[in-house]
């Protein structure tokens, strides 16, 4: 049993932190929300007055929180984690931030001696409840040996990404890549389908031959060859476009930060942007086959 402090009990936190308490670890959660205390409290959490008062006691602490201006504040501010965290505790923030935060707070917490990783996760609510996420971390050796009997918890793949921020590396990569590929697979069957050829027809021949990709086989956003895909329940999430839309966001200001090319990435961001603009960003991210469309 270890003693855990959790911040930030929201959609994906809160069933992560419930999930700590059922595996028997001591979980004092916190959150700006007392509503959202109360669930992790009857989820059998410990009640965490504040953040100093969460991490006071606590061996490790683990954060889910929306954005880099969140992490740096509960992290780096006065009342925050590392004025108030006892020595030797570990951090591991979960959020899918900025990389430049990710390693802000890392360092930053160097500094006072604490370890600390950078760990987003992959998969929704759903796998956050199922504790089956998949954990992307950055951060040294060590620490990354102390955090997984945590992560393995709360995850069932958990990856060594190498060094602080390479967490949120994997993560906005794979995900820039991830919409490139659906915003592709929305043309090409849009492409067949106007000229004639039917979408189960065309991904019998292109999941077969070079055009297969995970969007496709997986998660294809015409209706009708991928049964539990969300084009078949009216694009109802699954990944929404608007959270994909953050992660593309973060990948630009990365990629912009340090001067890389990203066209695809680029126009895959301005592609999900429509979507927000349309306030159609709830839709599941495939539902961009409707903007390809022409039906939003
Ligand atoms: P959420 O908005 O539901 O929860 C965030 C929680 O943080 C809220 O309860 C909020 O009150 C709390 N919070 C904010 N500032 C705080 C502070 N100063 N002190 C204490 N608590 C504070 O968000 P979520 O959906 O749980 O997502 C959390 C992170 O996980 C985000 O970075 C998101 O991008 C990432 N993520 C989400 C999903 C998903 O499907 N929801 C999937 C993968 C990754």
């Amino acid at each position: 049993m270890t003693n855990i402090a959790f911040i930030g009990l929201g959609n994906m936190g809160g069933p992560m932190a419930a999930n700590l308490a059922k595996a028997g670890h001591d979980v004092t959660a916190t959150d700006l929300s007392i509503g959202a205390i109360d669930r992790a409290v009857e989820a059998g959490c410990k009640r965490g007055q504040s953040v100093a008062a969460a991490v006071a006691d606590a061996d490790i602490v683990v954060s889910m929180l929306p954005a880099g201006a969140h992490v740096r504040s509960v992290y780096m501010e006065d009342y925050g984690v590392l004025a108030h965290a006892k020595d030797g505790a570990l951090f591991i923030d979960s959020s899918t931030i900025d990389v430049d935060s990710a390693r802000a707070v890392i360092a930053a917490a160097a500094d006072k001696d604490f370890a600390m990783v950078d760990a987003p996760v992959s998969g929704g609510v759903a796998a956050a409840a199922a504790g089956a996420l998949t954990f992307m971390v950055g951060g040294e050796s060590t620490a990354f040996e102390r955090a997984r009997p945590i992560l393995d918890v709360m995850g069932k793949n958990v990856f060594h990404a190498g060094a602080a921020g390479n967490g949120q590396v994997a993560k906005i990569a794979n995900n820039m890549l991830l919409a490139i590929s659906m915003i592709g697979t929305c043309e090409a069957f849009n492409l067949a389908e106007k000229l004639g050829l039917d979408a189960q027809t065309f991904f019998d021949i292109s999941s077969t031959a070079s055009g297969q990709c995970w969007s496709m086989t997986s998660y294809c956003p015409a209706p009708g060859p991928v049964p539990a895909a969300p084009s078949n329940n009216d694009y109802q999430p699954g990944f929404a476009a608007a959270m994909m839309l953050k992660d593309l966001r973060l990948a630009q200001g990365a990629a912009n930060a340090a001067k890389v090319a990203t066209p695809l990435g680029a126009q895959a961001e301005a592609v999900y942007a429509l979507m927000e603009a349309a306030g159609k960003d709830d839709l599941d991210f495939s539902g961009v086959m409707k903007l390809i469309r022409g039906d939003l």
